[in-house]
């Protein structure tokens, strides 16, 4: 469907909304209404934080369009997430000013603020961690968004039980939450995954955590029973990555996205995972996420899609963060890591967010590039070597590059 076309029959009647939102007309709950009448909106309540999320939400890594943010939100989509570090700090201004044409209590805004240094490789957090940095980043990312609070504050990339655990951020994040400029506190997790959600359940202090989850998940019924274990606690479960799994590089390293609808479905049907954050970049994925609510059921068709695409999961973007790499090679780097910059490169064509990713390897002796054979098997297939070699390149590149 064309963009044309989508605004024409997909949200018939937006044009009207779009320019009382171009005069300063606020008032989230009456276009609300508006998405409701042309989509079935779907929501679960986000755990013990009470909040009523859409099941589909919005991640803001790659959006561009106001108008199309401005869309999904008249839609009802009204959980947007962003993070400090997406295009350094440029998308929180853009969702700042987007969402300026609101009002601020029909938004449910979450962003994440990644401590310095990263836990790179080992999964912690250390002495080292600058913690008086990490509160300042925070309150800049407040006054880049013009806001005095967001809904959820997420350390996101937390791994390891001791990273989700690591008191100095904990405390920190507890002096925000305080002072009300956070609501709620949430970790974000790609690795160590079950570990990750499990400790956070346990903690009695995180309310959200938001999880990469799709049907390519290796571990995926560990990552079920950590979720319904924190569920059953009364976590708000956030998934992310859902539709990572569908989307594929062929030889010419070009992405091609098999059946996103079938993928993310399939994460929704599971009654625990209380709303997906998706990249929302175009009319099409727009239409997809919106509809997508009206029925879980998977087709025969999906199903079918499901069963082929797990087979070919060697060519696939998503790593599981399974960590089985690092077992194998002691001098690796971090892999799970670098194949995330790599799905940011092919997969979402983020080069600013690969860069940004490789940041802490980029004075370090990385020894894939000189080794002549690997003999890492990674669980999902790929070539770690070449993937390395390939996306290492771009840690020379000065950020302004690509922002
Ligand atoms: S073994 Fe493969 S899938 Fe697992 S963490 Fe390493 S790169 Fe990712
Ligand atoms: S390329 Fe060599 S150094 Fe890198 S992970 Fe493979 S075996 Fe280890």
């Amino acid at each position: 469907m064309k963009r044309r076309d989508f605004i024409s029959k997909g949200l018939p009647g937006f044009a009207g909304t779009m320019a009382l939102s171009q005069i300063g007309c606020k008032g989230g709950a009456y276009k609300k209404a508006e998405g409701e009448k042309k989509y079935k909106l779907v929501y679960r309540t986000l755990g013990k934080t009470g909040i009523k999320v859409p099941i589909v939400s919005m991640g803001s890594m790659n959006v561009t369009s106001e108008a199309l943010v401005r869309m999904a939100l008249d839609a009802g989509i009204s959980h947007i997430s962003t993070a400090k570090y997406y295009g350094r700090g440029k998308v929180e201004k853009f969702v700042g000013k987007v969402i300026k044409n609101y009002r601020r209590e029909d938004i449910i805004l979450a962003t994440g603020v990644d401590p310095h240094p990263p836990p790179w490789k080992e999964g912690f957090y250390s002495k080292d961690t600058d913690i008086v940095r990490f509160e300042k980043d925070f309150d800049d990312s407040l006054k880049s968004m013009e806001v005095d609070y967001v809904d959820i504050f997420y350390l996101p990339n937390a791994a390891k039980k001791e990273a989700v655990m690591f008191e100095p951020l904990m405390k920190v994040m507890e002096k925000i939450k305080k002072a009300g400029k956070a609501r709620f506190l949430g970790i974000g997790t790609h690795s160590y995954v079950p570990e990750a959600v499990r400790a956070a359940a346990d903690s009695d202090f995180w309310d959200v955590v938001m999880l990469a989850y799709n049907f390519q998940s290796r571990d995926i019924e560990e990552r079920k029973k950590a979720v319904d274990y924190a569920a059953e606690k009364g976590m708000g479960i956030v998934a992310m990555k859902t539709v990572t799994g569908a989307s594929f590089v062929n030889t010419n390293k070009q992405i091609q996205v098999g059946n996103p609808r079938a993928a993310l479905k399939w994460v929704l049907q599971n009654p625990n995972i209380h709303t997906t954050v998706l990249g929302i970049t175009n009319f099409e994925q727009l239409e997809t996420d919106l509809s997508v609510m009206a029925d879980l059921t998977l087709t025969d068709d999906e199903k079918k899609y499901l069963e082929l695409a797990r087979l070919n999961h060697k060519n696939m973007l998503f790593c599981q963060g399974c960590g089985d790499c690092l077992k194998q090679c002691k001098s690796a780097p971090d892999i799970p890591a670098l194949m995330r910059c790599y799905m940011y490169a092919y997969g979402y064509r983020d080069l600013a967010a690969a860069v940004r990713n490789l940041d802490p390897i980029k004075e370090k002796t990385v020894a894939c590039i000189e080794c002549s054979n690997c003999t890492v098997n990674c669980a999902s297939g790929f070539n770690i070597k070449e993937r390395i070699q390939d996306i290492i390149r771009l840690r020379d590149f000065p950020h302004e590059f690509f922002v």
